[in-house]
């Protein structure tokens, strides 16, 4: 092979772990080649974007084409309980001095990915649009590079220093090396589409602190019977709509997606009447065994980035502000690695893996604790208490908004009487 013809990095995926890896080692000079597989634009769900992400996007120097797109504003979330009024609305602007913005975005992933692989583009990243990775290649241990090749079409080898899987819940090395774990205990199916004509809040109504940004929205979580109801306004008097449900549970109501996604609906009294008189613009999609989580995310020249690591649940919406840090952090690492004699080794990689689970452990322990308060349906849980212990809504509220590394589950807890503690952490 020329010398010409090889790369510093590959990564697999132009969604926006990948692009965020790619544009970090690009803009530091190196030579990246990105594939991706799926004409772009293409529709993705995870659309509820978190604070957290202000960092992270400027670090890209992407923050300015991300604002002048005019998504919809996300204030924070409004969680509905067991029916019961009144909700509990928590507002990044509470507490503002946490993040760079005290509020983010609802996105359309078509065109937010798109903004970030024309970005990546525009940093020097080479992108090769529908074209598929094929395998990934290994001498012995180590990752020397891919097999990729424009869609349908014979793959050729591309030689690089190290490869970045970021294909998504694709996992392509993971599920190679036999590296991929199913998460029994959250065993849940998801059935989404979008709505035309939806209720919309007023945002006078909602926001009760710092300024009130005319559209401006929140991510509206319900709980149902079996889970739970995302309720996500967009632009263009778009609303995304998906029910999370223990799969078993979701069996028992339909094997019929719409049908099942009905019947959830059907049991959520305040989102079926926002529906009343919308009209639902695409067929149902299911993601059905949702959470995830593989065995190690990094090897000799290669790492596992966004949802090709893993995935737990949606209902925090922290999956794509984890996949875009998860790309810096690898970036990073790696180019701490040519730094140091080009050493890409898995020792050198393992601190991307040791720096990522501390913000995904928080998550984790998020999601299981959200899944026990639904179990038990008990109103002493944290979201309820919340609106009575000021030190506990605060911390909960930097949680929510993506500031994992900025409070700590502890702090929760010191905030926290014995009762919610206890929810928190068994
Ligand atoms: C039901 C549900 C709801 C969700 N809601 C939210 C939410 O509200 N907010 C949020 O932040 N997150 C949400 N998420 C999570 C979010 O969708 C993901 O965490 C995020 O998209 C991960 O980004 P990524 O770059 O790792 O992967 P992806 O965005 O999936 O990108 C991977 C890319 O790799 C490409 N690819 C795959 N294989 C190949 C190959 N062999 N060759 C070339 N290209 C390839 C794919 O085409 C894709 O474009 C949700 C997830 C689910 C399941």
């Amino acid at each position: 092979m020329e010398q010409s013809e090889r790369f510093d990095a590959a990564v697999i995926g132009g969604g926006p772990a990948g692009t965020s890896a790619a544009i970090i080692l690009a803009k530091a000079g190196k030579r990246v080649v990105l594939f991706e597989r799926s004409p772009f634009p293409r529709f993705h769900i995870g659309e509820s974007l978190l604070p957290a992400g202000w960092e992270i996007w400027r670090r890209l120097g992407v923050t300015a084409k991300i604002e002048a797109e005019g998504f919809t504003v996300k204030q924070g979330i409004n969680f509905g309980m067991f029916n019961q009024k009144p909700d509990v609305v928590l507002l990044t602007a509470e507490y503002p001095d946490y993040f760079e913005r005290p509020y983010t975005y609802h996105v359309e992933r078509a065109r937010f990915d798109e903004i970030l692989l024309e970005h990546a583009e525009e940093c020097g990243v080479e992108v090769h649009r529908e074209w598929s990775v094929a395998d990934v290649l290994f001498d012995g241990e180590q990752a020397v590079g891919v097999s990729a090749g424009p869609n349908g079409a014979a793959a050729t080898p591309f030689h690089a220093s190290v490869v970045i899987d970021a294909s998504g819940r694709e996992s392509l090395i993971a599920r190679k090396l036999g590296w991929r774990r199913s998460l029994p205990e959250l065993n849940k199916i998801s059935h989404f589409a979008h709505f035309k004509g939806a209720f919309r809040r007023n945002p006078h109504d909602i926001v009760t602190c710092g300024e009130v940004i005319d559209g401006s929205v929140t991510t509206e979580i319900h709980t149902i019977d079996g889970g739970w109801v995302w309720y996500i306004p967009l632009k263009n008097d778009i609303t995304s709509v998906g029910v999370v449900l223990d799969s078993r549970y979701a069996r028992r109501l339909s094997e019929s997606p719409q049908a099942c996604f009905d019947a959830a609906i059907g049991n959520c009294i305040c989102v079926s009447d926002w529906l009343r008189e919308a009209e639902q613009t695409m067929d149902i999609k299911t993601i059905s065994t949702i959470g995830y989580l593989n065995e190690c995310f990094h090897g000799d020249g290669f790492v596992l980035v966004g949802d090709a690591s893993m995935f737990v649940d949606p209902v925090f919406s922290a999956g794509v502000t984890l996949a875009m840090r998860g790309g810096v952090y690898a970036a990073d690492a790696i180019l701490d690695g040519f730094a140091n004699g080009g050493d890409l080794s898995a020792a050198r990689l393992r601190q991307y893996e040791e720096r990522i689970r501390k913000p995904m452990e928080c998550i984790f322990k998020m999601i299981y604790n959200w899944y026990r308060i639904l179990e038990r349906k008990d109103a002493n849980n944290i979201i309820l208490r919340s609106r009575q212990i000021p030190m506990l809504r605060e911390r909960f509220i930097v949680l929510l908004s993506g500031g994992y590394d900025k409070v700590s589950m502890e702090q929760i807890l010191a905030a926290a009487d014995e009762p919610t503690s206890t929810y928190l952490m068994s």
